[in-house]
């Protein structure tokens, strides 16, 4: 079984429940599982591979609560336009240029992105999702993604009944590449492209799956709520309500949840549904402010994404994590109510509860799977450390991640990928990237 020693790192910052910081500590891995933290026993570690902590700092990874990851290679193509705008452009360039070649290489070139800035889980949204999967696992992420759903063919070009029938097949090739365990995840677009019957016959379906989990656009911007409010006479949240969504019966993940109404916000909080803000796409698209103090108030779990590339248009979870925490007290006007602290459990172990893994991943603590990033402190802007948690949301950013683990295996390593030919797959991706702007354009 394979074994890790992290040792002498500088600060373990472990997002546990009583937010404990190590110093000088050492972190041992035994198979993916952290089995100590803090002076280890030499025997213990014998025949361990070695990683050097000093000068650097330990904390869990992130997790990007929503992302569309194969968009990186759609990333400036949809610019200066608000959501409606934005989508109908993204999906003219994807109809035209996504096919699953070049989602598995976008995937490819969105996990890479993650790791260099942290991000060790992605809960993703994307046609051809196999390939998408394929491609952020060969790079090392833990990687959640599902069956997309519209009600028309949308770019991958599937009628409803198709996408039906494969709701019921598509486990057997996830299975196959492998990979950490993870919910399995179902992605109905938006209330505003599946009808409130589409979304009905989905979940009396994923009811039935071993750990299901529902991942849907909801009250993105004000547009979105009237359209619906005005062609179906109920809010989004009102609809997947009555479709049987939030019941409680399985972990449900809104992407974005800026606008939801008094009652709505009630409606999320019994049923334990998640929120993903995603702040940079949010305000790129002046879809508004989510009120961080009010929804944390009304008992809704706040996770943070950075949304895809055409809308936020990178996947820094660092950057989303400062703008959380600076959006938090401009909506509240209030700077004392949001703790670094919080801001940071937001990106760890409630993104990890939202997906109903807070068991697994999002601290650090034994017992634990590893996903862990290792910031190198030895920076001006680092120097000197007098608040632990401060420091991470309001000065460090991703040119300061070192190493990444993902369940137990160093797939980043002095910023460089263990898994793959980076400078292959970025040539790659230019080439492809320029065919499918060509594509984008002539749609
Ligand atoms: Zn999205």
């Amino acid at each position: 079984m394979p074994k890790l020693l992290i040792e002498n790192v500088d600060y373990i910052v472990t997002v546990d429940e009583a937010a404990t910081t190590h110093r000088n500590a050492s972190v041992l891995i035994f198979d993916g599982t952290i089995t100590a933290i803090g002076d280890i026993n030499p025997a213990d570690a014998e025949g361990a591979e070695r990683l050097d902590g000093r000068n650097k700092l330990l904390l869990p990874g992130f997790i990007n609560l929503h992302t569309h990851t194969p968009m990186t290679l759609l990333r400036g193509l949809s610019e200066d336009v608000d959501l409606q705008g934005f989508l109908k452009r993204v999906w003219a360039a994807e109809g035209a240029a996504m096919d699953p070649d070049t989602t598995y290489l976008g995937a490819q070139l969105g996990a890479l992105e993650s790791l260099q800035a942290g991000s060790t889980t992605q809960l993703d949204m994307y046609f051809h999702h196999v390939h998408a999967h394929r491609g952020a696992r060969s790079v090392g992420t833990r990687h959640l993604g599902g069956p997309t759903f519209f009600d028309f063919p949308g770019p991958d070009n599937r009628t409803w009944d198709q996408r039906m029938a494969y709701l019921d097949t598509w486990q057997q090739e996830i299975a196959e590449i492998g990979g950490p365990a993870v919910p399995t995840v179902v992605a109905p677009h938006g209330t505003y492209t599946v009808s409130e019957q589409h979304l009905t016959d989905i979940i009396s379906v994923i009811r039935h799956w071993d750990n299901p989990l529902l991942t849907i656009h909801m009250s993105e911007n004000v547009a979105e709520n009237q359209d619906v409010l005005g062609r179906f006479g109920k809010t989004p949240t009102e609809i997947l309500q009555s479709a049987g969504g939030l019941d409680g019966a399985f972990p449900v993940v809104y992407g974005h949840g800026v606008h939801l109404s008094e009652s709505d916000r009630a409606i999320v909080a019994k049923a334990g549904a998640a929120v993903a803000h995603c702040p940079g796409s949010n305000l790129k698209l002046a879809s508004g402010a989510l009120n961080w103090k009010l929804w944390h108030a009304d008992g809704i779990r706040v996770g943070i994404g950075t949304d895809g590339c055409s809308s936020s248009n990178d996947l820094d979870m660092w950057q989303a994590i400062r703008l959380t925490g600076l959006l938090a007290r401009l909506t509240s006007g209030e700077p004392d109510t949001t703790p670094a602290i919080d801001v940071l459990r937001s990106a760890t172990i409630e993104g990890a509860r939202a997906l109903g893994m807070g068991d697994t991943i999002g601290s650090i603590e034994v017992g634990k799977r590893a996903d862990v990033q290792l910031i190198n402190l030895d920076a001006a802007h680092l120097t000197p450390v007098h608040d632990v948690h401060a420091l991470l949301v309001y000065a460090a950013g991703r040119g300061d991640v070192n190493d990444v683990i993902v369940d137990g295996e160093i797939v980043l390593k002095d910023r460089k990928s263990t898994r793959i030919d980076e400078a292959e797959l970025l040539q790659k991706s230019r080439e492809r990237g320029a065919a499918a702007a060509k594509a984008a354009d002539e749609a």
